[in-house]
């Protein structure tokens, strides 16, 4: 058997007739940038969240970006985020002018801890925090009660970082309720994915919607008129296309990932020294990623191959001690949870079309490096 960490083609084999049409249609109407799809699109995401707006944009790191220049953030701003994510979260703040000022995660849950990013808002340095973007890693949303109400309290935004969590809730709502507004990524391997490069953002505030709109289109107010000057931020015709064909599925494949982690716990739960993810209080996993974190990782790593059972290590290098980010002045040791986390944490292969063999497959071969 062999099982790899996801499986693009085998959803695609499910839905081709769908999909095959929504690109047709693209093709015979050449509505190739915005249009009546990813308008489509938009409304269907927004309602699936129980959200206002959505304005669909061309990556993840757009629909970090756009939220944040909607809401003024500049040079001379700081945006509060962690080092343990993609590097996208702090590109977005990057990009900008702005500095990322950085907070170390929770050990079990791998999400902000509130505690770090109450001491940061009461620092010296903290007084130039603007917004604070929490990361829902692998699809486990932040503590969002504690988050939100420290951003209240000092008089700062909210922008989730949803790339990794379609259709995830915290205390019932969904996300892009918790916040100024979400950025979601539809790079092909994520929850839901495009067939090339897309993004989304939530928002239920209908001034910073109209903003976000215009700055994806060059400022334009109308054809040709442009309020200030933006940038072309547009999602294609065709991933409009292809999202809305795949987006009715999203729920059903969001509760087999969420099987599937199920079935990890209860096979793999006490074997060796394996830690598996930690639910937080009031959160829900939508599982993007099944990560599980061991001193003997390499060696699993190694082993699982040897089984022809991919795996994955997200991410291998905090961000605060990349080259890029060095000038930011961090050093090793700042953060010891995300440092160990990069050291210790390996993903298994997650996606909805696992197959109950497979997901067995997997346990057996884990069990097995650990004697168990
Ligand atoms: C994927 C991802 C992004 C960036 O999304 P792209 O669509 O690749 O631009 C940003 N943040 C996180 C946490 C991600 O996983």
């Amino acid at each position: 058997m062999k099982v790899p960490l996801a499986d693009l083609h085998a959803q695609y084999l499910l839905l081709k007739t769908d999909i095959d049409a929504a690109i047709g249609e693209i093709l015979s109407t050449s509505q190739y940038i915005l249009g009546k799809a990813v308008a489509n699109f938009e409304r269907a995401f927004a309602d699936a969240h129980g959200v206002k707006h959505c304005v669909a944009v061309g990556s993840g790191t757009e629909a970090l970006h756009l939220p944040l220049w909607a809401l003024g953030v500049g040079p001379g701003d700081a945006v509060a985020t962690v080092p343990f994510t993609f590097i996208a979260t702090l590109e977005a703040v990057s990009i900008l002018g702005a500095t990322p000022l950085l907070v170390d995660i929770e050990p079990g849950t791998y999400t902000m801890d509130p505690k770090k990013l109450d001491e940061l808002l009461r620092s010296p340095r903290g007084k130039a925090i603007k917004a604070v973007m929490p990361v829902h890693l692998y699809g486990q949303t932040a503590q969002m009660g504690e988050i939100s109400a420290l951003a209240r309290t000092n008089g700062v935004s909210v922008v989730e970082d949803a790339c990794q969590a379609h259709l995830a809730r915290y205390e019932g709502s969904y996300v892009g309720n918790h916040g100024a507004a979400a950025g979601f990524s539809f790079y092909p391997g994520k929850n839901l994915g495009a067939y090339g490069e897309a993004g989304g953002i939530l928002t239920n505030d209908d001034a910073l919607a109209l903003k976000m709109r215009q700055l994806r289109d060059h400022g334009q107010v109308e054809k040709y008129k442009h309020a200030f000057w933006g940038y072309n931020y547009r999602m294609d015709g065709i991933q409009g296309a292809v999202l809305g064909a795949k987006l009715p599925k999203l729920r059903e494949w969001t509760l087999r990932r969420q099987d599937v982690a199920q079935k990890y716990r209860a096979g793999l739960s006490g074997v060796g020294d394996l830690v598996m993810p930690a639910v937080g209080p009031g959160c829900e996993h939508v599982y993007h990623l099944f990560v599980v974190r061991t001193k003997r990782r390499a060696e699993l790593q190694q082993f699982l191959s040897g089984r022809e059972i991919s795996t994955a290590v997200a991410y291998p290098i905090p961000l605060h001690l990349q080259d890029a980010y060095r000038h930011l002045g961090y050093a090793q040791g700042d953060f010891p949870e995300s440092e160990r986390a990069s050291e210790e944490v390996l993903a298994l292969p997650m996606f909805a079309e696992l197959s109950d063999p497979q997901v067995a497959y997997v346990i057996d071969g884990v069990r097995a490096f650990f004697g168990a």
